[in-house]
């Protein structure tokens, strides 16, 4: 695996609980744009197993070459600013949850392309830190929660990286976002125990309910401690 310099020092935590979340398809529209700029290229995105290397056809219906495909979603990443928006109610949804919590951006993109995505964040009213690395989630997580005894809460599309979380942070509230697509109806299911929700309203009301529990844990902890 390549390594990458790859420093989350410039994320402050506070003492209170955090939300780590993923960026494409959870927060900024990918599939759906990716398409679009797909077709403006003279591609197209054929869905027939949940991946895009080997699934994207030039007019002739040839599958384009690996490396021609990395091109294509590099060059996306560089434009992003000219097509990603963000998901119906990300922005309102983390506005009102960072009251009360730290959110963290967590993005597999490539961390060449952070400025721009950066930017895009905070056209939309997104300014919460963001971390870009491709390497595994679980671990990324952990370094920024620490054994803080706070609740946690991870959002991704990719069971993939929830089970990295997963595996790595003991009682994270996990939960699998993931957008209604035809691409998406070949991605693999996340473990039985780790939530589907469709749009950012379920989110905000598990992770509500998920850190008001933990808050009642740590109370009844702490009234026991002191008996
Ligand atoms: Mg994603």
């Amino acid at each position: 695996m390549e390594t990458e310099t790859f420093d989350i020092s410039h994320v402050r935590l506070g003492d209170r609980p955090l939300i780590v979340c993923d960026v494409d398809d959870v927060v900024l529209q990918f599939i759906d744009p990716f398409q679009r700029f797909l077709l403006s290229e003279g591609h197209e995105l054929l869905p027939r197993s949940f991946h895009l290397h080997g699934n994207i056809v030039s007019k002739d219906g040839v599958a384009l070459e690996v490396i021609h495909v990395s091109r294509l979603i590099e060059t996306f990443f560089e434009r992003q600013e000219e097509w990603q928006l963000p998901l119906s109610r990300a922005t309102e949804t983390l506005g009102r949850l960072s009251a009360t919590a730290d959110i963290v951006f967590l993005t597999a993109m490539p961390p060449v392309y952070a400025d721009q995505r950066r930017r895009l964040l905070d056209r939309f009213s997104l300014p919460y830190p963001l971390l870009a690395t491709r390497q595994p989630k679980g671990p990324v997580v952990k370094a920024l929660h620490g054994v803080r005894p706070l609740p946690v809460a991870f959002i991704d599309d990719m069971a993939v990286n929830l089970h990295s979380v997963r595996e790595h942070v003991d009682n994270c509230l996990l939960l699998h976002l993931m957008p209604v697509s035809e691409i998406h109806r070949f991605a693999p299911a996340a473990m039985h125990d780790i939530q589907r929700i469709h749009d950012w309203n379920e989110a905000a009301s598990l992770i509500g309910r998920h850190f008001t529990e933990a808050d009642a844990a740590r109370s009844l902890t702490a009234a026991n401690s002191t008996a």
